[in-house]
């Protein structure tokens, strides 16, 4: 297992935080990142890629501080994989998939080629003569090139349609691979993560068993997600009543979009433990047996 871990950290750009206080382990069996977009967790996938250092806290990998680890050997262990249109349109497929290689490795091409269900011969096509589906397998194929430990997923499937979603979803739960997936859909974290953090306004506000969560969410955000977002397919959590509202400055983050808030809640609710997960909301209880 690749161990990633970030600890206390606080990211963001220049002097304004996006990211705030976050502790999380990348455990076994798929963890996911939930949230809307401005919820930060692209934010965090990128420091955990190393491309982004904290402005405080740490990420470690294994023992060791990911800012004094060996980045050619950590790009070979973790891996990323963003939308298709990262594909360099003037190349062929079969070039973006050997530049991923050391010269000697190359004849491999084919191989994950056949590993992500295409065919060989599209190896001489540009993306543009590729669907959707095809060129989202030749992004996991040149993620795949170097053998990593862990893939990191933002949003792999969101520009495609539910059928070929469907199959590229297939297609990553069969892999041997350990996956960090960053999404705004639970229905995409239930086929592939058997952990989950969901993220609101740049901090944690519950994390926990996916199936859990998706069974029984214990924050109101949570909630709000599992029911904007039922199935595969979804479009970002649609803004309903108050779902437009921007985050508090103070007090809980969510209050000014919930449809519990009471005045307690103008104080900011800590991360506890409550029922087998931890939640940060005053009232994780109500919500639970409701
Ligand atoms: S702490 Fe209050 S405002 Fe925040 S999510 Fe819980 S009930 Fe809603």
């Amino acid at each position: 297992m690749t161990s990633l871990r970030a600890e206390r950290v606080t990211l963001g750009y220049g002097r304004t935080a996006v990211v705030h206080d976050v502790t999380l382990d990348l455990t076994e069996g798929g963890v996911g990142l939930i949230g809307e977009s401005g919820s930060g967790k692209t934010t965090l996938a990128r420091a955990f890629l190393g491309l982004l250092t904290p402005m405080s806290g740490n990420i470690w990998y294994g023992t060791q501080d990911l800012k004094k680890v060996d980045m050619r050997k950590f790009r070979g262990d973790v891996q990323p994989v963003f939308q298709a249109e990262a594909l360099d349109p003037r190349m062929r497929v079969g070039s973006s998939v050997a530049e991923a290689l050391p010269r000697a490795d190359r004849h491999r091409v084919p191989d994950l080629l056949e590993q992500v269900g295409l065919t060989p011969d599209l190896a001489t096509r540009r993306p543009h003569q590729l669907s959707g589906g095809q060129r989202q397998r030749v992004v996991i194929a040149r993620a795949l090139a170097v053998r990593p430990r862990l893939l990191i997923l933002d949003e792999p499937t969101s520009a495609l349609d539910v059928t070929v979603q469907a199959k590229i979803l297939d297609l990553l739960a069969g892999l041997d691979t350990e996956r960090l997936l960053i999404t705004h859909n639970l229905a995409i974290v239930a086929r592939l993560c058997r952990t989950s953090h969901v993220l609101f306004a740049g901090r944690v506000v519950e994390s926990g068993g996916t199936a859990d969560l998706l069974a029984r969410p214990a924050h109101p955000y949570t909630l709000a997600l599992r029911e904007a977002v039922p199935k595969l397919g979804g479009e970002p959590p649609a803004a309903r009543g108050r779902a437009e509202a921007r985050p508090a400055g103070t007090g809980c983050p969510f209050r000014l979009r919930c449809p519990l808030a009471v005045p307690e809640c103008e104080r900011a609710p800590a991360l506890r433990e409550v029922a087998g997960r931890r939640v940060a909301c005053h009232r994780a209880e109500d919500v639970l047996n409701a």
